[in-house]
């Protein structure tokens, strides 16, 4: 039997329970089968400007919908996938089929709206990318400027030249580079003079903070950097997208303190790509964002 929990997103039962380690080989065997069986899906949640709330970026998330275990997580998947090498050809899918959904709502006449896709530093080590990333969109017939890849700051600790020559390629492309996760990890402020990238994304523990039960000084020290972010993104002409916005009074902070874009619970959830042409209904067609 098998039994879904809300927080790890799947326990498994088999008589006993599982240990961590039975768990994790049940996930590899069956993830190793999950794109051919057609279980792999995308979700799509919406970027929007501050303050008009326009969507002028959907963001591809993929889901695992397995038979018995329900709707796996990527959190939790996506580990698996770079550990037992699937991660290249899960990538792939994810790639090709946000594309082709983004060619969907293209012409729908949504022209302005990119997508972006989360890349895994190991996809970046792949000395191909880039030209994988040029096919892909010329089968889906999108200029580069629609594509953005969400890259976490991790990803010039392994494999630096190899990435590196990935970065150049996607920038040589015309395709946008966003810095996903900002904060949580090892890049600093001083740092993103340095990186190519178009847009920053606020990690949403900072944004959580922002007005959460936290210390006041906490809460001080988070609006403080929030700030020199807004500062430095602006003095260097980047995109900044706070992340995991939830209610309006977080909203409200961040536009108070200059952010220029945002993604959350407080616009939309992750949504099926049928639910996608629909959130954009409120955006005048070929409007220029
Ligand atoms: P991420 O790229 O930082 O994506 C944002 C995550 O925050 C998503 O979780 C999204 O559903 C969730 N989220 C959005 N708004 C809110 C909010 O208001 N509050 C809260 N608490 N959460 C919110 P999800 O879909 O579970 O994805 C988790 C992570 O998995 C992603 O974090 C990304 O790092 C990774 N991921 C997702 N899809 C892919 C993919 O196709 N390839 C790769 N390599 N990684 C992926
Ligand atoms: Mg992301
Ligand atoms: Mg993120
Ligand atoms: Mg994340």
């Amino acid at each position: 039997a098998v039994k879904r929990s809300g927080k790890n997103g799947v326990r498994l039962y088999s008589g006993h329970l599982m240990d961590q380690d039975e768990r994790r080989q049940m996930l590899e065997r069956e993830l190793r089968h999950a794109q051919e069986r057609g279980q792999l899906y995308l979700e799509f949640q919406p970027i929007c400007t501050v303050p008009t709330g326009h969507p002028v970026c959907l963001e591809a998330l993929v889901r695992w919908q397995h038979p018995e275990f329900g709707v796996v997580g990527p959190d939790i998947f996506i580990p698996i996938a770079e550990d037992c090498g699937l991660i290249p050809s899960l990538g792939e899918w994810v790639l090709s089929h946000a594309l082709t959904a983004a060619a969907r709502w293209h012409a729908a006449g949504f022209t302005a709206v990119r997508v972006a896709v989360n890349i895994s530093p190991l996809q970046m080590m792949q000395p191909q990318f880039a030209q994988t990333v040029a096919q892909e969109l010329a089968r889906a017939g999108l200029p580069p400027p629609a594509l953005e890849l969400e890259v976490t700051e991790g990803i010039d600790m392994r494999g630096r030249i190899q990435v590196e020559h990935s970065v150049l390629g996607i920038r040589a492309l015309g395709v946008r580079l966003s810095l996903d996760d900002f904060g949580s990890g090892f890049a600093s402020l001083s740092r993103l003079n340095e990186l190519p990238v178009d847009v920053v994304k606020i990690d949403r523990m900072f944004v959580s903070d922002l007005t959460g039960v936290v210390a006041r000084s906490r809460r001080r020290y988070v609006r403080t950097l929030i700030s020199a972010m807004v500062t430095v993104a602006a003095t260097l002409g980047l995109e900044l997208v706070a992340e995991g916005v939830e209610t309006s009074e977080q909203y409200d902070e961040l536009a108070a303190l200059g952010c220029t874009h945002a993604q959350g619970y407080l616009f939309s959830p992750p949504v099926p790509e049928a639910g996608v042409v629909p959130l954009l209904g409120h955006v005048a067609q070929n409007e220029v964002l």
